[in-house]
């Protein structure tokens, strides 16, 4: 895959959501290859969750990936949901396809567009399913494998959660690292884009997959996204991606470079992340309750439920043999905080 890209890290895919005409195709590429984008992305049928909403210019679009092709000069990728697809791409000349979230979840599907790939060499980039599943994801690696799909690559694009969390699809560092650990060969990109739902998330995402060590971006990119049929929030203009990008840090991988620790290291920073997160929605909840109190005007500190919380804590954590005395410090800090918070609020007027 890497003869795809040119030299810089990270290897770059952008391009809008959805190709919309061949105008909007061509000026949005037009302006990302003078900013050294070396692949082009353009969704051609567009699985859409809701019903009545743009489904995708559909086979029409696949010529303008063509004069992409030869006005540029960069290879252009698509996303394919069936045989199908598979075929109009593969009639069409298209480079590269890609699996989204929701076609890795279908395993009929998986299977299906694998026979329809059989022994070709032409590049294909498996996002992980929408739900977080590893299982999915690595079986749909597997269904290409065993039909001599020989070049193959991972997107982590997050995972849908019905929690209240900062961006669109959360990003579970640790079941990427996981799944670069069981295919250290294969080119591991992430699709900041989709992780954020937003334009304002994905240059952190984007900063966070490097220092992960991944391969390379796929960003959504438009010409007008204030227009875009889909996904609208989430797309860059060309000259902003150029921007992100170049604010981006690439971690050097020094000579000598102790692979192992590293490896670690980025999980235990997956894990850290995490932790965070969880703490910020138990503080959430925390200061609902604050509230629900101050209206009822029932106490703070009600030590019978502390006493109960910390009792399961502990029994859990014995079950992970962890040590009792540790879960007591912490869960007293993380009383004391929420505690606080909430006298805060009461105290208001
Ligand atoms: C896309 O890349 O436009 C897309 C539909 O992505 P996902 O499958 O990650 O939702
Ligand atoms: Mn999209």
């Amino acid at each position: 895959m890497k003869e795809y890209f040119n030299d810089i890290r990270p290897w770059l895919i952008a391009g809008p959501c959805s190709a919309e005409s061949e105008e909007q195709v061509l000026t949005t590429a037009r302006a990302l290859k003078d900013f050294g984008v070396s692949v082009f992305r353009a969704g051609i049928w567009k699985p859409r969750t809701h019903p009545g909403c743009f489904e995708g210019i559909g086979e029409k679009g696949l010529p303008w990936l063509r004069e992409v092709q030869e006005q540029t000069g960069m290879k252009v990728c698509t996303e394919v949901a069936n045989a199908s697809h598979v075929k109009a791409c593969l009639d069409a000349g298209v480079d590269m396809l890609w699996i989204g979230a929701r076609t890795t979840s279908n395993p009929f599907l998986v299977q299906e567009i694998a026979e329809s790939l059989s022994g070709t060499d032409v590049p294909v980039l498996v996002k992980n399913p929408v739900n977080a599943d590893l299982g999915l994801w690595t079986g749909a690696i597997e269904r290409f494998r065993a039909q001599d799909v020989r070049n193959l690559g991972i997107i982590h694009r997050g995972f849908s959660t019905f929690d209240k969390i900062r961006y669109r699809n959360a990003p579970h560092w640790r079941y990427a690292i996981e799944m670069r650990t069981r295919f250290p060969e294969l080119p591991f990109f992430c699709d900041p884009s989709h992780m954020a739902g937003s334009t304002e998330f994905i240059a952190e995402i984007s900063q966070r997959a490097l220092d992960l060590g991944m391969d390379g971006l796929m960003i959504e990119s438009h010409c007008r996204p204030q227009c875009a049929l889909s996904d609208a929030s989430q797309q860059l203009t060309p000259s902003a991606l150029a921007g992100l990008v170049g604010s981006l840090t690439v971690r050097e991988q020094v000579a000598g470079n102790d692979d192992a620790l590293d490896g670690m290291r980025a999980r235990i920073d997956a894990v850290d992340d995490d932790l965070v997160r969880l703490l910020a929605e138990r503080m959430d909840i925390s200061r609902e309750i604050g509230n629900y109190k101050k209206e009822r005007n029932i106490a703070i500190i009600q030590s019978a439920r502390f006493e109960e919380l910390l009792g399961a804590a502990k029994k859990l954590g014995a079950t992970y043999g962890l040590d009792g005395d540790f879960l007591v410090r912490i869960f007293n800090m993380i009383h004391d905080a929420s505690a606080a918070e909430q006298n805060k609020i009461i105290s208001e007027k």
